[in-house]
Formats: structure tokens, sequence, C-alpha cells
């Protein structure tokens, strides 16, 4: 059976690299990206390299007309979602900001994309999963919505921390209702690699960031469900 798999926010950066590696282990894979354009620069990319299995289709996670419409493009080109890769967010908090002087629009437009982004996605495709007997959720978190970091941060990059924390609560819920169905739900955080968001002088390559997403999106039946990892070790909340 050829499984299908997912990627949010997949124009660039570590989304691009899992999308990639999906793609050459023979997975179909849907590329997505919210601008068209960019999109299409992406999966031109791919296939110069000689990578088949990928199709683009837009999507933006913040908008529920977009996320409607791209489930059922994927229902009716492939029956069928195996992989779903919750990678797309954003960091829009202002380096001089903490809790106690956080900006709530910033707040609520992180939400949008990083949690609500997330749950819309996973709230559209698990009835999918679900028919087919199989799924695997990837969630692209972040070291920073451990509340051990936050513990000790000082209260840095408030709105991007606790959407991640809130994306880790997602997981945790999801992995416990669905605990029985096979379709496993994991959190990752891919570490800190040189991306747009990540920047420069970041130590890890997008291979890096990308190994352990993959190997969540691709993990057997009976396989973990309901962790958070850095690497292949399981850290806590
Ligand atoms: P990036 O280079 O900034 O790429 C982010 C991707 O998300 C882009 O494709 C962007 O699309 C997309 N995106 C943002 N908002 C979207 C929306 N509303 N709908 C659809 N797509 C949207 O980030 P990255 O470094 O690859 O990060 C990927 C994931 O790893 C994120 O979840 C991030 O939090 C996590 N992470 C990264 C690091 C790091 O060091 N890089 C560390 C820990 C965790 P556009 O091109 O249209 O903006």
């Amino acid at each position: 059976m050829q499984q299908v798999a997912l990627v949010t926010g997949s124009n660039r950066g570590i989304g691009f690299e899992i999308a990639k590696q999906l793609a050459l282990k023979k997975i179909q894979v849907v590329l997505t990206s919210r601008n068209p354009t960019n999109g299409d620069v992406a999966l031109r990319k791919l296939t110069r390299d000689g990578i088949k299995k990928v199709v683009f289709m837009q999507l933006d996670v913040s908008n529920q007309v977009s996320v409607d419409g791209l489930s059922n493009e994927v229902e009716k080109t492939f029956g069928r979602l195996d992989i779903l890769v919750n990678n797309a967010a954003i960091l829009i908090d202002r380096d001089d900001v903490v809790a106690s002087n956080a900006d709530l629009e910033i707040i609520k437009a992180t939400l949008e994309t990083n949690l609500i982004g997330a749950w819309r996605m996973c709230k559209a495709f698990i009835p999918l999963m679900k028919k087919n007997g199989y799924g695997r959720i990837v969630n692209v978190s972040s070291g920073a919505g451990q509340f051990e970091y936050m513990a000790t941060s000082g209260g840095y990059w408030p709105a991007y921390s606790v959407s991640k924390t809130s994306l880790n609560a997602l997981t945790v819920m999801l992995a416990s209702e669905l605990r029985g169905t096979n379709i496993l739900v994991n959190a990752v955080c891919p570490g800190w690699v040189r991306t747009d968001m990540g920047g420069s002088n970041a130590p890890r390559s997008v291979e890096e960031g990308a190994a352990i997403p993959v190997w969540l999106a691709t993990l057997p039946d009976g396989g973990p469900t309901g962790h958070n990892y850095y690497d292949k070790k399981q850290i806590s909340w």
C-alpha cells in the first residue's frame, strides 16, 4: 500500500527537509506552503534532484477554510493520510519581551498558528487515519516549550514558548485518546537548527533537524506514543 504523508510549512527549513527525506523513503509526500509560488519553487527543487513522489498543495494552517479545502483535496486524490507532520510555526516574540510585558496580540497570533493550526490539522485528518486504521502524527515542538526551560529562561520568548507547551499538551491528550487505534502521536524538539528561524549560528543542519521527526513519522506498529523527544531520547514535558 502506498503511504501518504503531509508536512505543514514544507516550502523551506526543517519542513522542506522532512518532506524530502520522507519522499526518499518512497512515501508519497504532500508538500504544503501557504504561498503557492514558494511551494512551487520548493517542489521544483525536489523534482530537479530526481525526487518524484511529491505533490504540492496550498495550506495556511491558521485558516480553517484552507485546512478544509486541503483535507478534501487529499481525500479525493489519495483516499488516505498515513503521516501528518505538524511542522509549520512562527516565532514573532521580540527579543526584549518577557512574560510580564508580552503583547497579547502576538500571543494570540502565535497560538493561532503553532497550537490551533496543528489542532485544526489533527481534527481534519484523524477521521481519515481512523478509517484506514493507521496514523503517525509528529508535532514539531521545541525545548522552549518545556516547563524546565520556562522555569529558568526568565520568561524569554513567552508567546512561542507557551505555544509549544500547549502543542505538547495536545500531543499528550491525542495520544491518550487514540491509544489502541494504531495512531501514534509524539512531539519532538529538532534541536537548534540553521534555518530562517534558527539563524546561521545554529549548530545543526536541516538534515540533522529532520532526522528524528522522520523517525517518528515512520514508527512501526506498536511504537511509542505520547512522548516528547530530543534525538532518540525521551525528554520531560
Ligand atoms: P522556518 O525556517 O521559519 O520555517 C517555518 C515554516 O512554517 C515555513 O515554511 C513557513 O511558511 C511555515 N509557516 C508559518 N506559518 C504558517 C502558516 N500559517 N501556515 C502554513 N505554513 C506556515 O522554521 P524552521 O526552523 O524550519 O522550524 C520548523 C519547526 O521546527 C517549527 O515548528 C519550529 O518551531 C521548530 N523548531 C525549530 C528550531 C530551530 O532552531 N530552527 C528549534 C526548535 C524548534 P512561509 O515560508 O510562508 O513563512
